[in-house]
């Protein structure tokens, strides 16, 4: 887990280390201070679950090295009101931290983290409940203290520190007085607001851990009056238990815990493996998209315990393109001293990973097929991250290819099976139009002569969809064609209205493109007629051995250098008026410089089709210029 974090600023000042927030967090803190949320309970939350993962990690670390459990034995968490003092206590018996690790975890954060959360604080309206998901929630603590100390001590250290701050720009970090140190662990003591004081109420309390943490498989106790405790929460690991003993409230908390993000799971996987390798899976599918889906160092995918013991975030136990997919597998049969780095080449991860990405795909397939509108919502949020899995894992590609769907010319969220339902009579490829967005694609000149057949085409509008289409060998026995590219070979499947300019005179039109070639010599590959046309004049098409258009545009806009656009072929409409009367002008007179002047037209306007740029603007409108005067009759 990669932080980015800069070193926060030390001034000694007497016997207090005094130390600057970075200045991203003293912004947030200003935020929590400042703003009146209504969710303010998200805090106890936060503060639980940043508990929860201490004790965690204190496990996981003392199975090989037990001596890190000395001290108190238990791993719990005690909350503690005291009415007296107006302070609530979060106290844990979990990993610690160390002075550095005070100053830096409670002091710095990953910017990318707290930039995205303030932007989305500003539109949703003062949401705070997904503070979680960007990795700030310890923060949260100020919208209900106006005072926050952490006192800890790191497992196996012999020190305890104490940081303490009032959400302005600063905080100090000391060594802890001995009679306050705990054994082992983290107490964040909120000095609470006046308006904050339900928080030491034992019933809004257990309120609020019933509603957000009461899966936490570590015991959360309450203090109640007389320093007895009494536990306030299941303690068991959910997935542990049985599906229908769980209700759909609680697998929402538990995605919440996972998440950080308090909302619906579009889709909810629990089960358990037996055989050769037994496990429990539970896994979610997100209804909406987190903010770092394509944040290459996107953390925390999906969980790996062994007998309940927490082990690591980033196993890999799927796919990257299914990273979207976040929880919980369990193994029962791993060793349970199994290193970080031994995970890798483990091969019953490999073995899990196999069975469980199959059994993801296998039920997104499902419920695409039951549930179009749930299909539509997840494909609408993790489509482009699932076509990554088309170039990027060959073995399952016929499998991705039943779950993916596309926009056609003819319809939406269409599968490869329906599409290849529908073919014309003599279609034997499956056409395909690559573009930056769904108007451009629908827009383009190339798709008159499919439109004129009834032939649908997929619009493909993602930026993955360019280098999958090009390694894909087909669906269903049919290469996949770019309509921007080759030969259109339309001309056996027959029109459905009959397109005008059939009478076209084919000899004027072959002297035509003959002038046309030679005038616009090296800029194109080629001059043709064209079969994919009914209404616009010109297109630009790829030739059969190069790249898609879209392609090779976009590899040259990303810089790639071994890539050249090459040269398009110039397709024209002989059945065009316009392109008739030039024709009949090249059968009478040849090669002229008026008819080199409006060769040099044509290439440009259908640059301006495909969107881009005019060789020359200022010829250009001084040749636009020219026409109009013509036809206005200026002198
Ligand atoms: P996140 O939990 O997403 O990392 P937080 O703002 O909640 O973000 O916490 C910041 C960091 O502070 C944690 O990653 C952890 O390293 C540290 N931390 C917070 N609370 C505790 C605790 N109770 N015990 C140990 N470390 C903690
Ligand atoms: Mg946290």
């Amino acid at each position: 887990m990669a932080k980015a974090k800069a070193k926060a600023k030390v001034e000694t000042t007497g016997a207090t280390h005094s130390h600057n927030f970075q200045a991203e967090v003293a912004k947030l803190l200003h935020l929590m201070v400042h703003s009146v949320y209504s969710d303010r309970d998200v805090f106890l939350r936060e503060l639980i679950s940043n508990a929860a993962d201490a004790l965690d990690k204190l496990r996981y670390e003392a199975i090989a090295n037990p001596d890190l459990m000395t001290g108190d034995g238990e791993l719990a968490i005690t909350i503690t009101p005291d009415k007296a003092a107006k302070t609530l206590t979060v106290a844990d018996t979990g990993i610690g931290m160390s002075e550095a690790e005070l100053i830096d975890n409670l002091g710095t954060i990953a910017k990318s983290g707290t930039q995205a959360f303030m932007e989305q604080a500003k539109t949703a309206k003062n949401d705070v409940h997904l503070i979680g998901q960007f990795g700030v929630g310890f923060y949260s603590s100020f919208m209900v203290a106006h005072k926050v100390e952490v006192i800890s001590r790191k497992a196996g250290g012999e020190e305890a520190f104490i940081w303490a701050s009032d959400g302005s720009g600063t905080f100090t970090v000391d060594p802890a007085p001995k009679e306050t140190a705990p054994q082992r662990g983290t107490s964040i003591i909120l000095h609470l607001k006046e308006d904050a004081l339900d928080f030491l109420e034992d019933w809004k309390i257990e309120e609020v851990v019933r509603a957000y943490s009461d899966h936490i498989a570590h015991p959360i106790r309450l203090t109640v009056a007389d320093q007895t405790t009494r536990q306030i929460n299941e303690a068991s690991a959910i997935w542990t238990r049985a599906k229908s003993d769980i209700t759909p409230e609680q697998y929402k908390e538990f995605f919440g815990h996972i998440t950080g993000a308090y909302a619906e799971p579009a889709l909810t996987l629990h089960y358990r493996a037996e055989g050769r390798h037994e496990y429990t899976v539970l896994l979610f599918v997100p209804g909406e998209k987190p903010f770092d889906l394509y944040d290459p160092e996107r953390r925390g995918r999906q969980k790996l315990y062994v007998r309940r013991v927490f082990i690591t975030n980033d196993a890999e136990l799927l796919p990257p393109y299914l990273r979207f997919v976040r929880g919980v597998i369990d193994s029962e049969d791993m060793p349970l001293n199994i290193s970080r780095e031994m995970l890798q080449h483990n091969p019953q991860v490999a073995a899990i990973r196999k069975a469980v990405t199959n059994k993801v795909l296998a039920e997104l397939k499902k419920c695409f097929e039951a549930e179009p509108e749930k299909a539509a919502k997840i494909w609408d949020a993790f489509g482009p991250v699932i076509k990554e899995g088309l170039y990027e894992d060959m073995e399952r590609r016929d499998q991705l290819f039943e779950i993916v769907r596309f926009n056609t010319t003819k319809r939406e969220n269409v599968t490869l099976k329906q599409y290849v339902a529908d073919l014309k009579t003599n279609q034997t490829a499956i056409y395909y139009l690559t573009a930056e967005d769904a108007a451009k694609a629908k827009a383009s000149p190339q798709l008159e002569g499919f439109r004129a057949r009834g032939i649908e085409v997929l619009l493909l509008t993602d930026a993955v969809d360019s280098f999958w289409v090009r390694m894909a060998l087909g669906f269903d026995g049919k290469p996949f064609k770019s309509v921007t590219q080759g030969a259109a070979d339309l001309d056996l499947i027959p029109l459905e209205q009959e397109a005008p300019g059939n009478d076209a005179d084919e000899g004027a039109t072959a002297t035509l493109i003959a002038v046309v070639k030679q005038t616009l010599g090296d800029s194109v590959a080629d001059v043709r007629k064209s079969s994919r046309l009914t209404d616009s004049p010109v297109c630009l098409v790829a030739s059969d051995q190069a790249l898609d258009r879209t392609l090779e545009k976009l590899l040259a806009r990303q810089g790639t250098t071994d890539v050249k656009v090459s040269a398009p072929i110039l397709e024209i409409n002989a059945g065009h008026a316009l392109i008739k009367a030039l024709a009949e002008n090249a059968r009478k007179h040849g090669a002229s410089p008026a008819l080199g002047e409006a060769s040099g037209l044509l290439l440009d306007l259908a640059r301006v089709m495909d969107g881009e740029r005019v060789a020359d603007p200022v010829k250009f409108a001084g040749a636009v210029g020219a026409l109009m005067q013509k036809t206005f009759g200026a002198s």
